[in-house]
């Protein structure tokens, strides 16, 4: 059984961290034609605990047969389901410089069931231009376009100063999820996630690893 949407906001973030983990290693196994899987060695891959994998599964029902284990691929439908992902999830992205126009061009997004649908930039020079068969728009026709199509996720890649002005936009707008990546803390109202990608930071910390 399933548990309601809503009872999903209590599942701990490292436990949804690891269901999209699930969900790559799941595939790997399927690709190599296994058609079983225990939690041990689910567990070997992730370097967690078989406890910690039946407890993770535990929150959204219950999956597998005890002393058999998972089939591969009815348990990743069941994840991806759960995830949200076992549909086209539709992005856009606001600000194509460097790093958007890197997101843009990257095909992977597609094959793991991602989906740009709209570009805005502010630079009129970008406006128009096309990225990966996706035309830039103007971030002036943002609420326009916004209104007109199905976006579930907005990548931000703008400078830091630029960022909470185009959010609370974007919050007017009814987006409720976003993935930023400018270098600045945002705030939202409760309804709206938004998820931070600091790769200084993350790099800051291996670095720690290297004395
Ligand atoms: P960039 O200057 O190359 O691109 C920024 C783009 O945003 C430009 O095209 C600019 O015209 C556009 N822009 C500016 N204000 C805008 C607005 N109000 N509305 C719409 N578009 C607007 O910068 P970049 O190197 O691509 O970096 C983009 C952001 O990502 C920056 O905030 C940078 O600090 C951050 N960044 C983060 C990481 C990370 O790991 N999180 C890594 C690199 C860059």
């Amino acid at each position: 059984m399933e548990p309601e949407k809503n009872n999903l906001r209590y599942v701990p973030k490292s436990v949804i961290k690891r269901l999209a983990l699930y969900c790559r290693i799941l595939h790997r196994i399927e690709m190599d034609g296994l058609t079983r899987i225990s939690s041990k060695i689910l567990a070997q891959f992730l370097g967690i605990t078989p406890a910690q994998v039946r407890k993770d599964l535990a929150y959204f029902g219950q999956f597998g047969v005890p002393g058999f284990g998972y089939n591969p691929h009815d348990l990743r439908i069941h994840l991806k389901k759960i995830l949200g992902t076992d549909r086209i999830i539709n992005l856009a992205i606001i600000g194509v410089g460097n790093l958007g126009k890197a997101l843009l061009s990257y095909v992977g997004f597609k094959t793991q069931g991602f989906k740009f649908i709209a570009a805005f930039d502010l630079d009129q020079r970008k406006v128009g231009r096309k990225i990966n068969e996706l035309k830039v728009s103007s971030i002036n026709e943002l609420e326009k376009i916004l209104k007109d199509s199905d976006v579930d996720i907005v990548v931000l890649t703008v400078p830091a100063n630029a960022a909470q002005e185009v959010v609370d936009r974007l919050v007017k707008c009814n987006i409720t999820a976003i993935l930023n990546f400018a270098p600045i803390r945002i705030d939202v109202p409760s309804h709206v996630r938004i998820h931070s990608v600091d790769l200084a930071m993350e790099l800051e910390r291996l670095s720690f690893y290297l004395r």
